[in-house]
């Protein structure tokens, strides 16, 4: 079931994530393989991560626009294309249409074939962030995205419906695709280090990402991987 390999007919991989560091926790040695395949990856950066902090006295403005800069360079390491920055509140994120206008309309823009994002279906231990995106994104794909009468808006903008052929779902309680991390493990630890906001003490950073990449690859012929549910979405 699981493999590392990549369909040909997919050229264009989105990720929908609440936070910065959120995409290169879950999926940067996938990010890394994919543009050594060729692959064009957008990111959309739901929210600037303006709370993400323990400092009660942090200006929440300059936080996000740190996490901005620490985002953009953690993009550039790993060669992504485009990175969006959606702008929501850190922390307020509502599974809502207003929130489904904004994912359906870089759908309708970007067009991907595959849709990386927070799996919300995960029990109990969710960031409401992560379950926000999850949960939109996927009404989003479909059938929002999809069908024409949904807002309609778009078309003035020259925008036309989309079809996301599949989702992938990291954070997955039972996941059936592992992607082989073990070259591009070390390309996903130098991505993680751009967000010295958040990682900058972290010492075991490298232990810890090594430790959960084995786990994740356990029983399958390599050593590091990362892990994804995939959902199936074109019909
Ligand atoms: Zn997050």
């Amino acid at each position: 079931m699981a493999d590392g390999e990549f369909n040909d007919e997919f050229q264009t991989y989105m990720l929908v994530v609440a936070h910065p560091d959120d995409s290169e926790f879950s999926s940067a040695g996938t990010v890394a393989r994919l543009k050594d395949a060729g692959r064009r990856v957008v990111l959309i950066q739901v929210t600037s991560g303006d709370k993400g902090t323990s400092d009660p006295n942090a200006d929440s403005a300059e936080l996000g626009r740190t996490r901005e800069a620490e985002e953009l360079e953690a993009a550039r390491r790993l060669g992504m294309d485009e990175v969006v920055f959606l702008r929501c509140e850190d922390g307020a994120l509502m599974p809502d249409l207003s929130l489904r206008e904004k994912i359906v309309r870089m759908i309708r823009t970007h067009k991907p074939d595959v849709i990386i994002t927070h799996d919300p279906y995960r029990p109990y231990a969710l960031h409401p962030d992560h379950r926000a995106v999850g949960l939109t994104t996927t009404d989003a794909v479909y059938p929002t995205a999809r069908d024409p009468l949904y807002f309609p808006q778009h078309y003035q903008e020259g925008l036309e419906p989309h079809k996301t052929a599949e989702l992938w779902f990291f954070g997955a309680e039972s996941p059936d695709k592992v992607v082989d991390i073990t070259e591009t493990f070390d390309r996903k630890i130098d991505a993680l280090r751009a967000h010295r906001s958040q990682v900058g003490n972290m010492d075991d950073l490298e232990e810890r990402m090594r430790d959960r990449a084995r786990e994740l690859a356990a029983d399958l012929p390599f050593e590091l991987g990362e892990a994804f549910k995939v959902v199936q979405m074109r019909r």
